[in-house]
């Protein structure tokens, strides 16, 4: 994940601090304890650097980062990235005063990542500057952990954004990159290869026959907004939780993509009953190692973030998973 690995970071805060490899092993401890789980331990080695001063980059200013390399702590970061998503400005209170934040996504060939803007900059996004498909390029950013994983790039008084109409952004390969759970913030698509770690029972609702769009219930009958009173069928929706040895994530599945991945239909499942389904379910996928692929999403009821599942590989290969292992 990072341009350094932890023990050469380690290294050069000893070369440059004087401090023993055991104090510097302290400070991270520290520091992860203390960011409870918002970093991982490179994240919280490159923040106990920032803090003591000591420069992990030769040259600061030789280049943008690509985003996947973003560690949380890290200052002065240079990005380059096409955006691929705006959000609505939002406005806040504080201290008596109203001001705004601005956010959107961009995405370079191996990542993505959120970036916050604060100040007369959000009026870009309300003027529709800052738009879909266009590359900006920040320079003097900060890398913060967002309070639910993910990592952002915050934007102050100092720090610049520039439109950059030179730089060309070929985003991804086609398919999804595949990422660690504790990499991962919302918004974003990932592929996932992790073990089932649990499983809930299916849950059933109603759907229309003809277009499976969610069902009411109406005096005249049950109804679909676009073809009117049907006669309705049992569609099913699945969760799992999968691990990848970083963190894990509750998954879920709707439809025929449940039904794929439970390996009944939504009908047999309910003739099943929820108990029985449930036990031929974990016959067939709990300890499994599975391939997900699909859009993180951040459930509020819940402060957590949640993965809807597009497609799944109950029998990821060998291979793939030896490869993983060697990342690692
Ligand atoms: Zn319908």
């Amino acid at each position: 994940m990072l341009q350094i690995p932890i023990s050469e970071v380690i290294k050069k805060i000893e070369t440059s601090s004087g401090l023993s490899e055991a104090e510097i092993n302290e400070q991270i401890k520290k520091k992860l304890k203390a960011l409870d789980g918002l970093v991982s331990e490179e994240g919280a080695a490159y923040i106990v650097a920032n803090e003591l001063g000591v420069k992990l980059f030769e040259d600061p200013t030789s280049g943008p980062l690509k985003l996947k390399d973003l560690v949380a702590g890290m200052r002065s970061v240079e990005i380059v990235g096409k955006v691929t998503r705006v959000f609505d400005v939002r406005s806040f209170q504080r201290e008596g005063k109203t001001n705004e934040v601005g956010s959107l996504v961009i995405e370079d060939e191996t990542g993505r990542s959120r970036v916050v803007i604060w100040d007369e900059r959000v009026n870009w996004i309300k003027e529709g500057k800052l738009a879909e498909g266009i590359v900006i390029r920040v320079k003097n950013g900060y890398v913060k952990a967002s309070n639910i994983g993910g990592k952002e790039v915050h934007l102050s008084a100092r720090s610049q954004l520039i439109f950059d109409t030179e730089t060309e952004i070929k985003i991804g390969s086609g398919g999804v990159a595949e990422v660690k759970i504790r990499d991962i913030g919302p918004d974003q698509q990932a592929r996932l290869i992790g073990t089932v770690v649990r499983v809930f029972p299916p849950h059933f609702y109603k759907v229309c026959p003809e277009c499976s769009k969610k069902v009411t219930e109406a005096d005249e009958g049950t109804r679909c907004n676009k073809h009117g009173v049907v006669e309705p069928k049992f569609a099913m929706v699945f969760s799992l939780v999968i691990d990848d040895g970083t963190e894990s994530i509750r998954c879920t599945a709707f439809q025929n993509r449940a039904e794929n991945l439970v390996g009944m239909s939504a009908a047999e499942a309910k003739e099943f009953g929820e108990e029985k389904a449930l036990e031929r379910i974990e016959t067939k996928l709990a300890g499994k190692n599975i391939q997900i692929e699909g859009n993180i999403r951040e459930n509020k009821a819940f402060d957590r973030i949640e993965l809807m599942i597009n497609n799944v590989n109950v029998n990821p290969s060998a291979k793939m998973i030896a490869q993983r292992l060697v990342n690692k």
